[in-house]
């Protein structure tokens, strides 16, 4: 192969760029990334340095000495406009066309605006580095912040912006926060966290309307008029897949991949962009697509290595791994580990709700996922049960002995 081509210059496109190298591979990697910057860490623009702790060095993915040893063709502020499937060309917004012996597409995801979003000045959303430089100075102004959507990047805003001095209400439509990720039952107790924080957070409101001429001056919701100098808007994310609308690859909320992340022969997708089939969960396997940091950086490192694999003629090997993803507001830190749904059973085997503690999520009788907050060293240690698919009765034998032993 003479040149692939990684579209997304963000976490799952530069470990997929490092994952070609280690794997071998010493042809041309053309990198294509929409911003300016090169590859940086997101997690931090909610919390580090949205509140000032950071600055904008200290989010760098790699030092630019690394960025150089891979010796990347790389393309950034260019943003993909375009691809075929079929004969793996992708064009950019100049025109080019660049033609891979094999594509990896990891454009991630962006923020989904509200239906009818008002373009005004302080009605914002949380991206990029340069979207959380622009807050974090109009939290500088201690502003009346309201954050509409109680998900778990409008929660961390709302404990940053609280801890900055800014008074903060959160607006959510569901009847508790967090409830794609944890469930309503361990989403109340989130909910708590921020109330002792003196957040107000209310939920089981709709959104009927933002306020204001050029500036925004408030938020409508449930009949109430709340002030809002600065409003984000955080109510999920759609993956980056516009430019793929008539690549001829499946596309549905993400890009549909097989379970070893092949999306089409020589094609292959990575991180928030990616729909595929994790085998480790279901009875033939789960569709899924992930939002979160640790899925961005293994999927992307899988990718590139089963490319890798699908050349050399050898067989890709399954992606099937247990998600994980972590939040930190105010001064928990919670740790998910498997899958939750709105049916689970949920059992707290360890400490208390108002503190630190574990909760075991399962479902027609087995283990399905691990809640832990501010107890780090206690959540990772059921990976492997999830990994075994343990039984409920063996899940909560196990967090017995733990409790006993501790
Ligand atoms: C504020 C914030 C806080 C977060 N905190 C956490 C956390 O605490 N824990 C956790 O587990 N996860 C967290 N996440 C999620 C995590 O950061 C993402 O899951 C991860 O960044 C996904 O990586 P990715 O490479 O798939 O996509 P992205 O990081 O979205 O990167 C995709 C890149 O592709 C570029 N791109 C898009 N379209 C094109 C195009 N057509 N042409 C060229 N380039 C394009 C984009 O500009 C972007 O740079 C957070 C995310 C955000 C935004």
């Amino acid at each position: 192969m003479n040149r692939i081509v990684v579209g997304g210059a963000s976490l799952a496109g530069l470990r997929a760029c490092e994952s070609l190298r280690t794997g071998g591979y010493t042809g041309t990697i053309t990198l294509i990334g929409a911003e300016p910057h090169e590859p940086y860490d997101r997690p931090p623009l909610s919390k580090a340095l949205l509140k000032g702790d950071w600055e904008p060095e200290r989010v760098q993915l790699r030092k630019p000495a690394e960025i150089e040893g891979l010796g990347l063709d790389m393309r950034l502020g260019m943003v993909a406009t375009a691809f075929d499937a079929a004969s793996r060309v992708v064009t950019l917004q100049t025109g080019e066309a660049i033609a891979g012996d094999g594509v990896i597409i990891a454009t991630g995801s962006a923020p989904r605006p509200l239906a009818g979003q008002p373009d005004l000045d302080g009605v914002v959303m949380l991206r990029t580095l340069d979207d959380s430089l622009d807050l974090r100075r109009r939290l500088a102004d201690r502003p009346k912040v309201v954050v509409i959507g109680a998900g778990f990047i409008g929660l961390e805003v709302a404990a940053t912006a609280a801890q900055t001095g800014c008074s903060v209400t959160v607006l959510e439509f569901a009847p508790a926060p967090m409830m794609r990720g944890l469930g309503a039952e361990m989403g109340e107790v989130v909910a708590r966290v921020h109330d002792r924080n003196g957040v107000s957070v209310r939920c089981g409101v709709e959104v009927t309307d933002i306020l204001g001429d050029d500036r925004v001056t408030g938020v409508v919701a449930g009949g109430e008029k709340y002030d809002a100098d600065v409003v984000v808007v955080g109510v999920g994310v759609s993956p980056a897949t516009q430019w793929l609308a008539d690549s001829g690859l499946e596309l549905r909320d993400g890009i549909v991949c097989n379970d070893s992340l092949c999306a089409a022969p020589g094609v292959y997708a990575a991180g928030d962009c990616a729909r595929w089939v994790n085998n480790l969960f279901g009875e033939a396997g789960e569709e899924m697509r992930i939002e979160h940091w640790t899925n961005a950086a293994e999927q992307g490192a899988a990718a590139a290595a089963n490319l890798l694999s699908d050349f050399a003629g050898v067989d890709p090997i399954p992606y099937a791994p247990v998600p994980f993803f972590w939040s930190d507001q105010f001064d928990s830190r919670i740790q998910f580990v498997g899958r939750a749904h709105g049916d689970d059973d949920v059992r707290v085997v360890m400490g208390d709700l108002d503190g630190k503690f574990v909760a075991l999520y399962g479902h027609g009788g087995r283990l399905r996922g691990v809640l832990g907050v501010s107890l780090p060293r206690m959540v990772m240690p059921y990976r492997k049960l999830l990994v075994e698919r343990a039984s409920w009765d063996d899940a909560i034998r196990h967090a017995e002995e733990v409790a006993q032993r501790t």
